[in-house]
């Protein structure tokens, strides 16, 4: 895969007239917000803007552009603001930095809004590529093969609600990359079980309370599967599939945890019938006791997500019930222990994420629990609401998202970078490096 090239100079400020058309103005240079700050930014920030990414124009909000003319930073009040969702793989090291915000304009939906700039006939976005695996890379979707690999399982189950839900909703209505990759028989197969949660996101994708004004990107589940319709289709995955790994815990399903006796029994009648491939599980990390007995029944990797290495940060957005933060670092180690792999699933958000009092915290995070994966995954939410909720009014500048990921590194670096859930192969590499490195 060709790394996306950068630009030769900073590209034009981009913005939308009130019909949504998207112009450059080369009066204007692309800048990027961090926290509340606005930046000037230089060629190596930006890469082209990836296939699969889409652009946003932001209501009631006016761009920022750096004049050419004078050197300042100047918003155009008479134009909307534009901002770039980063295709899958790709991690924003700058947000899209827009000014006055017009009375009742609406809450942004639960997306990432990244810088987007223009030159020389393409567009520009602020990112890295963090993980080089394909399985989210728009090429590989064939919408029409899909839907129709999809029909055909279907078809031969019609008695299995899981492989039902995961077709009809996942697949088909929410093209869910996840649920279309196991339709086609390869890489990462999802596994929802758990209709409720014991935590109360600001920013949950799957249920929003109606004060949040806010619109869940996807329907909960509503059932509670049964171990023979998980064990169906995810050991012919396991056995059959490329880079094969099988994962507890999605976007359309509460908190797997919660059912973890269900989940501890389908370990064991899996790996009863096939030892190929990983079985994942993604979750809040909010039972340690629970954890622990899925690593006995077989478990073999955890992905702990969470918004901040810092405990007022995390509790204030997760809103736990009957757990604290100390409970998911606490997961994390456990699966260690066991000789697991452990990521966490860190919603990267310019100007908090790289606060040297997250890094620190970080630091302390990866030594205690002994993690072998950083996720670095764009947050997905409004930045002013949600520094509006956890009652943020000023922030420090940040080191930069780029020189976190570099200091982390340089400090771990048998600690593996990405955006996915690694496969067999790619865990057995680090764990050689960690080996090697004598951690
Ligand atoms: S842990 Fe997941 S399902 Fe639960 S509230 Fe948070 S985002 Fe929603």
């Amino acid at each position: 895969m060709k790394p996306l090239s950068h630009p030769r100079r900073v590209p034009f400020m981009v913005y939308a007239d009130a019909d949504g058309n998207i112009f450059e103005d080369e009066r204007y240079e692309a800048v990027g917000r961090s926290g509340y700050d606005v930046y000037p930014l230089v060629p190596e920030d930006f890469i082209e803007l990836p296939t699969g990414s889409d652009l946003f124009t932001l209501p009631g909000r006016r761009p920022y552009g750096l004049n050419l003319e004078t050197g300042e930073f100047d918003v155009r009040e008479d134009v909307q603001a534009v901002a770039a969702l980063n295709a899958p793989a790709y991690t924003q090291l700058y947000m899209a930095a827009f000014g006055t915000e017009e009375e009742g304009a609406p809450t942004l939906p639960l997306f990432c809004y990244t810088v987007v700039g223009w030159l020389d006939g393409k567009f520009y976005t602020t990112a890295v590529r963090i993980d080089p695996d394909e399985r989210q890379d728009l090429e590989n979707f064939d919408r029409e093969l899909i839907i129709e690999e999809t029909k055909k399982r279907l078809e031969h189950h019609p008695e299995n609600r899981l492989i039902q839900h995961l077709g009809n909703n996942c697949s088909i209505r929410y093209c869910c990359p996840a649920a279309r990759n196991f339709f086609m028989g390869r890489w990462e197969c999802p596994i929802p079980v758990s209709p409720a949660c014991n935590s109360n996101c600001l920013g949950c994708i799957s249920f929003q309370p109606e004060e949040h004004e806010l619109t869940s990107p996807q329907d909960r589940l509503t059932f509670i599967p049964t171990v023979d319709e998980i064990v169906e289709f995810t050991v012919p995955h396991l056995e059959s599939a490329e880079r094969p790994i099988v994962s507890f815990g999605q976007g359309c399903e509460g908190e797997p945890l919660l059912v973890w006796q269900l989940m501890r029994d389908a370990i064991i009648a899996i790996r009863k019938k096939t030892s190929r491939g990983i079985i994942n599980l993604n979750t809040n990390g909010s039972k340690p006791k629970a954890v622990e007995e899925l690593m006995k029944a077989g478990l073999n990797s955890i992905r702990v997500s969470t918004n901040s290495a810092r405990k007022s940060i995390y509790e204030a957005y997760y809103l736990p019930n009957n757990y604290a933060f100390e409970d998911i670092r606490e997961s994390a180690r456990i699966v260690r222990q066991y000789g697991g792999w452990a990521s966490i699933n860190y919603f990267t958000f310019p100007g908090m994420t790289d606060q040297e009092e997250e890094y620190q915290a970080l630091r302390d995070w990866i030594r205690f629990s002994d993690l072998s994966m950083i996720q670095w995954r764009n947050f997905n939410i409004d930045p002013d609401w949600y520094l509006g909720k956890l009652g943020i009014t000023e922030l420090k500048p940040g080191m930069g998202v780029r020189q976190m990921m570099v200091k982390i590194k340089q400090e771990f670096p048998h600690l593996a970078y990405g955006y996915f859930n690694p496969p067999g192969e790619v865990q057995v590499k680090y764990n050689t490096i960690r080996l090697e490195l004598g951690k």
